[in-house]
């Protein structure tokens, strides 16, 4: 059976790094889209584009040795955090700031053409309250971001607020105005509302959560599911365990809350349709 986790971090300076990854194949897990964590986290100043382009290149390093070392396959998002944004804006400056995530954003881009990466991510909106000129530049952001992953035929996940239905009509507007595919652009962290968000043309990335699958399954099986695993032993028990998606899966499908049809569709067609990707 294939079982894909859709946001799954990996980090070696402060987590588990492979044995995460290997806990989740002992679980059951066959796939994973591993999304860039920071440039801080990764041991760069997160200063200028050059940091962020460096700590992307560190990211598919870690994706290719996910893909040496394990039986995992795994495929690699990246791009530049809206708190990274935020961070440079505050120290820097909201212009270079903007400048700087830009042209860092362009190498995500380049990443996704030459095949090293499937997407451009998270990038986005803070979750929490900033200045309304940093709000509204991540917003300029997160369209830019859309653009590129539009024109290099890629996915893009954001990170966001917590979201309900009006944000996703507002997010919907922006997906209208940039043009690009409904199911290229991926809710990262989304709550279970996949009517609504099939309705707007954005792709549903669900918490694995008992109650959120269980809720979304009901609207159909137009989603995916993460974990948003952090692998970060500083923050423990912060997000879902590396298990959760295999686990959730299998016990969904014994319980016949999934059908066999579910499964395929959630983890290996809906992925296809969102990254181009054959499982
Ligand atoms: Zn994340």
């Amino acid at each position: 059976m294939i079982i894909l986790d859709n946001h799954f971090h990996v980090d070696p300076n402060h987590g588990l790094f492979l044995e995460a990854v290997k806990q989740f194949q002992r679980a059951g897990g066959t796939h994973l889209i591993v999304v860039y964590k920071t440039a801080h986290d990764y041991g760069f100043p997160g200063l200028k584009a050059e940091d962020f382009m460096k700590a992307m290149d560190f990211h598919i390093e870690l994706v290719e040795k996910i893909n040496r070392e394990t039986q995992v396959k795994a495929y690699a998002v990246v791009g530049v955090h809206p708190a990274e944004f935020d961070y440079l804006a505050r120290n820097k400056g909201l212009e270079f700031a903007r400048n700087e995530v830009m042209k860092a954003l362009e190498y995500a881009q380049k990443l996704c053409l030459e095949g090293k990466a499937v997407g451009i991510g998270e990038v986005g909106r803070p979750h929490y309250e900033v200045p309304q000129q940093i709000w509204e530049v991540s917003i300029e952001i997160m369209k830019y971001a859309m653009e590129l992953a539009k024109d290099a035929d890629c996915a893009v996940q954001l990170h966001t607020e917590s979201f309900n239905e009006e944000k996703f009509r507002e997010l919907g507007e922006y997906i209208r105005e940039v043009g690009i595919k409904p199911y290229k652009v991926v809710k990262h962290f989304s709550p279970p509302l996949v009517n609504v968000a099939k309705e707007v043309g954005v792709f549903p990335s669900i918490i694995a959560s008992k109650k959120n699958i269980e809720e979304a399954i009901k609207q159909g099986n137009r989603f995916l599911m993460e974990t948003d695993y952090i692998d970060d032993k500083r923050r423990p028990g912060a997000v879902l365990g590396p298990k959760t998606v295999p686990k959730r899966t299998k016990e969904f499908l014994q319980r016949g809350i999934f059908t066999e049809e579910d499964v395929y569709k959630i983890h290996v067609e809906n992925p296809k349709k969102v990254y181009g990707i054959e499982i």
